[in-house]
């Protein structure tokens, strides 16, 4: 497969790098200085890109090659490559679901324990030496708050499963209601978040999910109220809940994505009621060799005309 052209968006795994290098031409995208021209140049050989939650396979990228036949995503989330493109090209379409679930999971309940008990600003205490002049101050608990999941898919439900061991109730919204649980189900976002004290968003980013938690679902969590996002970042319409957090509208947010990455907004820094985290939900050493190694199947399955490991189209 040595002969084969895979076109890399954005550096994103050693590991990957390399072993996209020794198994077919490798195309660093980012590292070309006039990329038109490089993909003038090269746009006959390339037959795959490899991309991720940050740079992805656009209308325009597909256009310019018209070899492509797969989009293998280093990432659960889709948003950043073109669907109905590649439906319309035939362009094959994989991602990486189910090896990042857990690691993704587990940063949503340490995001909600974080926020809700200060761990972050606990930590400030201890090593700028106030434990000596006094107590930290007392917290919020954690254990039996209502959680709320926005997108019952396979985080959302992983971090339901996590949240039941903190005698924690669940509640959920998604497009249907699912069969195989008996967590409560409510019709729209506003309700679930009316019911929660803590919303946890788990969608896919779509064009019908994005600014999904507005100004309403904000106010109907409430100032005693937690968002936590380990989705995507355009799904909080983010000028929102600045200003919700900064006139006490909202009791806290705990944050691993943004809406313009990797910006982050000021007013946020001061905010002793946020943990602000830089997209790291799947970024643990075991999780992303487990990501690389399917990306590889999924190109290596392609190219021998084997079934994909993880098809999306
Ligand atoms: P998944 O199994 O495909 O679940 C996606 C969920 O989104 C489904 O439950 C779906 O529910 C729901 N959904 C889709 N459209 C919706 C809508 N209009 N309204 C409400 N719910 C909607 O995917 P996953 O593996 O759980 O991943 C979920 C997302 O997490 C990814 O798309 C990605 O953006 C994000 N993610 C973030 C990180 C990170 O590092 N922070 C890492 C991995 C993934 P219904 O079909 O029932 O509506």
């Amino acid at each position: 497969m040595e002969a084969i052209g895979v076109l890399m968006t954005c550096p994103m795994n050693n590991y990957l790098e390399q072993e996209l290098d020794k198994r077919f031409k490798l195309f660093r995208y980012w590292t070309q200085p006039k990329q038109r021209e490089f993909l003038a140049q090269h746009a006959e050989s390339i037959r795959a890109v490899v991309g991720n939650a940050t740079a992805g396979a656009d209308a325009e990228l597909i256009d310019a090659l018209p070899k492509l036949e797969i989009v293998s995503s280093f990432s659960a989330g889709l948003d950043k490559v073109d669907l109905n493109k590649c439906k319309e090209k035939g362009i094959r379409v994989s991602n990486t679901p189910d090896v990042l679930t857990d690691d993704v999971a587990d940063l949503a309940i340490g995001l909600m324990l974080a926020v809700l008990r200060r761990i972050c600003e606990c930590d400030k205490y201890v090593r700028r030496g106030a434990w000596k002049l006094g107590d930290f101050k007392l917290t919020t608990k954690f254990s039996g708050k209502r959680v709320g999941i926005l997108g019952l898919g396979r985080i959302g439900l992983a971090v339901a499963e996590r949240a039941e061991a903190f005698d924690c109730p669940i509640s959920y919204y998604s497009r249907s209601k699912k069969a195989n649980t008996n967590y409560t189900y409510y019709n729209s976002v506003v309700e679930l978040a009316s019911n929660s004290d803590i919303l946890v968003v788990a969608c896919a980013l779509t064009p019908e999910t994005t600014h999904i938690v507005n100004r309403e679902v904000i106010d109907a969590l409430g100032p005693k109220g937690v968002l936590i996002n380990i989705g995507r970042g355009p799904h909080v319409d983010e000028a929102e809940l600045v200003s919700a957090l900064v006139e006490g509208r909202l009791g806290g947010a705990g944050l691993d994505v943004f809406e313009k990455e990797p910006e982050v907004p000021g007013q946020l820094f001061g905010l002793e009621n946020v943990v602000l985290l830089p997209h790291v939900g799947s970024g643990t050493v075991e999780t992303r060799k487990a990501m690389a190694d399917l990306v590889l199947g999924n190109l290596e399955a392609h190219f021998s005309s084997k079934p994909l490991l993880t098809p999306v189209v």
